[in-house]
């Protein structure tokens, strides 16, 4: 579940984390997973355990407010100049550095979508706070990258409901993120977790889904290195992938709002299809989005799946 607590804490928590990461890990090398991922451990929701410890956040004067226009949360306020004097996930990260050689991705929020889950009562400005969070979060990802992390993802599904924002300094704020980083660098856009709330927005978005094509003419101009998008079984015209020329895509060939296990022909044939807007070693077969809300079995189902596929198109390629 999302927002979930965590059952145990300081010691136990630490300990814990670490048997889920060891856990999470060997689930991505059994599914044949290449570039590995926490699987989620580390973190109750992926900005929120980010924005704890913030400086110049009240966690216990609540506002409500609506997530990216969908739904109603409950979330603090900014009452201050925002800074992070705690690291965040480097420990986490080096743990998961310490126990495989494969390269590893980390997520963290887009500036974007962090300032989407809190109530601003001090910037007034949702340019202004996007940007501080932009500076403080090119600091934890320096750190990151300096442990050893290969790819670091900003999870920006506000891009996909903001488009003035994000062409008038959206992707301005990404890019202060990712000031100065060596390691590759990637932008998540997806239509959500396989949540109601998110299913429930799906259906208001009529038979083809362009909310990509807004954005994708300004990420092609940019300084970041990959794509993350959804594909499989979402409404999205292929074709899109042509705005976006050039750039690495991180193609999702696995739908994560469904239980239902994508056959390994299935995955093969979308990321055939990317391929004629992608060049093959441009290309990063992937989720769509998160597996977190998913079962344990059906996680390693569609990632099992998600290799197959890939090896499909991979041997296709190599005749
Ligand atoms: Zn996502």
């Amino acid at each position: 579940m999302l927002w979930s607590p965590w059952k145990l804490e300081g010691s136990a928590l630490v300990a814990g984390k670490h048997d889920a990461l060891r856990v999470s890990l060997q689930e991505q090398a059994f599914s044949g997973v290449d570039i590995v991922s926490d699987g989620e451990q580390t973190r109750q929701h992926f900005v929120t355990t980010f924005i704890e410890h913030l400086d110049g956040v009240d966690f216990e004067k609540r506002e409500t407010v609506r997530i990216r226009n969908r739904y109603d949360a409950s979330v603090p306020t900014v009452v201050g100049p925002v800074s992070r004097q705690k690291p965040v996930f480097v420990e986490d990260a080096k743990f998961l550095r310490a126990q495989t050689d494969k390269p590893i991705k980390w997520a963290l929020p887009g500036p974007m979508t962090m300032i989407d889950t809190l109530y601003d009562a001090h910037y007034q400005s949702r340019e202004k706070l996007a940007w501080e969070f932009a500076k403080i979060l090119n600091q934890k990802a320096k750190e990151l990258e300096a442990v050893g992390v290969y790819i670091i993802q900003f999870d920006e599904p506000a891009f996909n409901v903001f488009f003035e924002e994000v062409n008038a300094w959206g992707i301005t704020c990404l890019e202060r993120a990712i000031e100065g980083l060596k390691c590759e660098t990637a932008v998540h856009i997806c239509y959500g977790y396989g949540i109601k709330a998110n299913t429930d927005w799906k259906k208001t978005l009529g038979s083809e889904w362009r909310l990509y094509e807004e954005v994708f003419p300004k990420l092609q101009q940019s300084n970041i290195d990959i794509i993350s998008l959804e594909c499989h079984n979402s409404r999205v015209p292929i074709e899109l992938l042509a705005l976006i020329r050039g750039k690495k895509v991180m193609v999702g060939a696995i739908d994560v709002a469904t239980n239902t296990i994508e056959t390994h022909e299935e995955v093969a044939d979308t990321l055939r299809k990317a391929l004629k807007y992608v060049d093959a070693d441009k290309l990063y077969p992937s989720t769509n989005c998160g597996l977190a809300p998913l079962s344990r079995s059906v996680a390693r189902g569609k990632l099992t799946a998600l290799s197959a596929g890939a090896e499909i198109v991979r041997k296709e390629l190599s005749v």
